[in-house]
């Protein structure tokens, strides 16, 4: 699987270096779509081809790039985007809606989203957030990708199907301890996940030399449009 970060931004992230989430996989998935993640689309060329956007739950700074994406494919006449997300999703669409934005999308609501296509299978996990929220994993052939969207560790759900993974993409929005949040430190990713391979998202630009010093073997640092092969 090609992986392609669009977005490694927390949701208190600031400026233009780190947009808000967003993780393209086999430039056809993307997990998460914030603020700033069509820009990258949109220099990809990829605006009008993504096929399904799984969202991991409704705070802005995962799904606020959508409606930007929805009108370029309305200008472009693309297919409907394919939209994977728990309940609420439709209800923010219909919103944009019935204020006069003319836009399309195939939306599915669900608790625990899903998706398949011919190469991979994609399944969910609830999440621990300030709101409700899932993690996904992604699995292709015989490699596991986990995709912890926003969570306060640990959750024994993900930490199970995170013993297969290959690799966990996991969000970092704090060094010591940001639980009250529902997110998870730098500090709790590295000893839950120990042994693993971790790309860290979800990081306030404004600790981004903080978490730097945290790199090493097997733990990486995600930044905009870095790209991976699993
Ligand atoms: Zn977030
Ligand atoms: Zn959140």
């Amino acid at each position: 699987m090609k992986i392609r970060f669009l977005g490694t931004g927390s949701g208190a992230s600031v400026g233009s270096r780190r947009f808000k989430s967003g993780v393209l996989i086999d430039n056809t998935i993307l997990l998460d779509c914030g603020t700033g993640v069509n820009f990258r689309l949109d220099d990809l060329s990829l605006s009008t081809k993504v096929e399904v956007v799984m969202v991991s739950h409704l705070h802005i700074d995962h799904i606020n790039g959508i409606p930007e994406v929805l009108v370029q494919r309305a200008v472009n006449k693309a297919p409907p985007l394919k939209i994977r997300s728990p309940p609420g999703f439709t209800s923010y669409f219909r919103s944009l809606k019935g204020i006069g934005n003319v836009i399309n999308a195939e939306i599915i609501e669900d608790y625990l989203p899903t998706f398949k296509n011919d190469q991979l299978a994609i399944w969910s996990v609830k999440a621990d957030h300030a709101i409700y929220g899932v993690a996904y994993v992604i699995d292709s052939y015989d490699k596991r990708i986990i995709y912890s969207g926003d969570t306060a560790e640990p959750v024994d759900e993900i930490l199970e199907v995170a013993k297969d993974a290959d690799l966990i993409i996991h969000e970092s929005s704090c060094i010591d301890d940001c639980k009250q949040f529902g997110h998870t430190s730098i500090k709790e990713v590295l000893t839950l996940f120990s042994g693993k391979k971790v790309i860290l998202t979800h990081i306030p630009a404004q600790l981004d030399h903080v978490m730097r010093t945290y790199v090493r073997e097997n733990i990486i640092l995600a930044e905009d449009m870095s790209e991976y092969e699993i």
